[in-house]
């Protein structure tokens, strides 16, 4: 695969990179297509030619990866988010600003890099949506979940959108803003996507790692933090949680993980004649 298929083709294969003390695995579910102009109401037909358009795929839209976050200290692993579960929904039958939405991979990539689901101790939800859940919670889908001793995390405000009856037998847990929730995983309140978002920062030998969830959906947004998401809960405090998370990223020793960026997913803020762009990372130093 080229360099520039990375930016418009789902990130398919399981990555693993050292990180301090951790490793940090990129493991993919599937994708969705995002339609650029409906995912980014404001946007114009300008926005997706010139530099932007390396980030549509050959059907014209965001080729969004689908996937967790699978973190490893010592003999202790944990995940962000639980990808979208064993469906194939066609683009007929998905939102309107959505084209093909896959996912079933996560068990198959977890098990290529070695990992059996019943240790990973906890699964922490950036936010509740059902291509962050798939694998863990399950609704009403019949789907028995693989991680079988995971405690399942998200914030009150998000815990709030999903009654009772839909999280079934899991073990739950609340997350606060600033809590340490594994060894060098924090929470990091992040509201705007959804009331509750939250995003999970890794710190390890000296660095910091930032999994900001559905705070920034493609790169593109990182020059125009201000761009409406359609299915942004709170618009104007999405666009704050942006702002504030791009200041985050510009602080030395900071990187990121993407879930959605395409084949993407880690990097670092960068610099393109002045106008802030993701640059991937192999590896992080
Ligand atoms: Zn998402």
């Amino acid at each position: 695969m080229t360099t520039a298929t990375r930016w418009n083709t789902p990130a398919t294969a399981p990555r693993t990179l050292r990180f301090g003390e951790h490793t940090v695995t990129w493991l993919p579910d599937g994708y969705v297509q995002l339609d650029p102009r409906r995912w980014l109401p404001g946007t114009t037909e300008e926005d997706w030619t010139g530099e932007n358009a390396g980030l549509l795929d050959p059907e014209g839209f965001l080729a969004a990866s689908i996937g967790a976050l699978l973190i490893r200290h010592g003999d202790r692993a944990m995940l962000v988010d639980a990808g979208f579960g064993p469906r194939d929904v066609p683009a007929a039958d998905t939102r309107p600003a959505l084209g093909a939405l896959v996912g079933g991979q996560l068990p198959a990539a977890l098990d290529a890099v070695g990992v059996d689901p019943a240790a990973i101790e906890l699964i922490a939800f950036s936010h509740l949506h059902g291509d962050h859940f798939g694998w863990a919670l399950c609704p009403g889908r019949g789907l028995v979940s693989p991680f079988v001793n995971a405690v399942f995390a998200a914030s009150a405000a998000e815990w709030a959108t999903l009654p009772p009856s839909k999280r079934g037998p899991a073990r739950i847990r609340t997350v606060a803003d600033g809590e340490e929730i594994f060894p060098g995983v924090t929470a990091r309140s992040t509201p705007g996507h959804t009331a509750g978002h939250t995003s999970y920062v890794l710190t390890s030998g000296g660095r910091r790692l930032i999994a900001f969830g559905d705070v920034f959906h493609t790169p593109a947004q990182l020059a125009r933090p201000d761009w409406r998401v359609a299915v942004d809960a709170l618009p104007e405090g999405a666009v704050a949680a942006r702002r504030a998370l791009l200041a985050e990223l510009a602080r030395p020793g900071t990187s990121a993980f993407a879930n959605h960026f395409s084949d993407v997913v880690f990097g670092r803020l960068g610099e393109n004649a002045g106008t802030p762009c993701w640059e991937p990372l192999e590896e992080f130093y």
